[in-house]
């Protein structure tokens, strides 16, 4: 299939801005949502290509590339490495860790030396870095907002206490040249007329083997543990964001580096915010009379309640902007708007007394109390007359 053009998909200009590009996505997302069209199998594909235009025309970079190179921006080993890359990118956050499953703080220090080293590969002394993990964080949007910070309990391997994570007894490695290979960290088994070869089972193909292994770790020099991890969460971070503790993985092998921990942050729904990136929507029901009349309106926000102007004739779905007031942009801070939507709400259960102050009330109507209904009708005359 052709891909169409972004701008097109949208139908916005080549030239609109960020503003007008949302308002645009937000409107066909709105109307193309598979939910609201269950019965058109194009629907979704239409969707995706919105969401796929959205996803570059809103950024500011993969706009640019777009620009510049059209599709083949983003298609394999042919675009600008601008344009790469539909992934976040993990950002490294302040973590502490907290001397984990009864291990002292000197063990932690021991891996801080090793930092960056190694990057996963046996060495000749048997050291080998930890695996990274992976903990699903769920956080509330008053936490985006303000970013937060959290004390999680992570199950990892950490140092073994009672040789130092180096593996030896005493904590000091004797390594020998490993009498089942000979120091060559393979060994060579038949398998009926072929000969196969293998990393050394005695040295796991480390050529070199501990003469005196600690007897707590086999030798490991770690052990399953548990521990409590700081993290910092940015404000404006984003449902489904990674964030990467460095060495907070699992402990290496013997002294090995740490792998690290990623965290992946899920935003839970809100009661009454929507967030669209930096900005918040919410419904707010609002009384007739209020609607009619004008008035004060009181509306929350993240950051409490704000008051808002509502004019004389304010009609439903009208939407209010509140500057400043949705959420920072992670990289600068900047904060976003909140957007008010109003539903008028017609009141239910009215008394006799009520009613007839209503009917009365009503009575003194005219044309010009109503013009979307005058010219709403004026439109239908022509169903009218047949
Ligand atoms: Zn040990
Ligand atoms: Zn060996």
């Amino acid at each position: 299939m052709e891909k169409r053009d972004y701008y097109e998909i949208l139908g916005v200009s080549k030239n609109a801005d960020a503003q007008a590009i949302k308002k645009a996505y937000r409107k066909l997302a709105m109307k193309h949502h598979p939910d609201k069209n269950p019965d058109d199998p194009e629907a979704e594909d239409r969707f995706k290509e919105l969401g796929e235009a959205y996803e570059v025309l809103s950024d500011d970079q993969k706009r640019a590339a777009y620009d510049r190179y059209g599709h083949s921006a983003f298609s394999q080993g042919t675009g600008p490495s601008a344009g790469g890359g539909f992934s976040g990118d993990p950002f490294d956050i302040f973590r502490e860790v907290f001397g984990g499953g009864g291990g002292r703080g000197g063990g932690a220090s021991i891996f801080e030396d090793f930092f960056g080293g190694g990057g996963g590969g046996r060495r000749g002394d048997g050291k080998q870095r930890g695996s990274d993990l992976r903990y699903d964080l769920p956080i509330d949007l008053e936490d985006v907002v303000k970013g937060v910070e959290k004390e999680i309990n992570i199950e990892r391997l950490v140092p073994c206490e009672s040789c130092t994570g180096t593996g030896a007894q005493g904590g000091k490695p004797d390594l020998r040249s490993c009498s089942t290979c000979g120091g060559v960290g393979q060994v060579i088994t038949s398998r009926g007329f072929f000969q196969v070869q293998q990393p050394c089972p005695a040295c796991r193909g480390a050529g070199e083997s501990l003469s005196n292994p600690c007897p707590k770790c086999d030798g490991e020099g770690r052990k399953e543990g548990t521990s409590r991890i700081k993290l910092k969460i940015p404000a404006g971070i984003g449902d489904g964001n990674r964030l990467r503790s460095s060495s907070s993985g699992d402990t290496g092998v013997r002294g090995g580096p740490a792998g690290d921990l990623y965290v992946v942050v899920h935003v839970k729904p809100h009661d009454i915010f929507e967030r669209d990136e930096s900005d918040l929507y919410c419904e707010v029901p609002l009384a007739f009379s209020t609607a009619a009349l004008g008035g004060e309106m009181v509306v929350p926000t993240m950051e409490g309640k704000a008051s808002v102007k509502v004019p004389a004739g304010t009609q439903t779905n009208t939407s209010f902007r509140l500057r400043d007031k949705g959420v920072p942009d992670v990289r600068t801070g900047r904060k976003g708007d909140l957007f008010v939507n109003v539903n008028v709400e017609v009141p239910v259960k009215l008394s006799k007394d009520q009613e007839k102050k209503l009917q009365n009330f009503t009575d003194t109507l005219t044309e010009k109390n109503t013009p979307m209904r005058e010219s709403f009708f004026e439109k239908a005359k022509r169903f009218f007359t047949t």
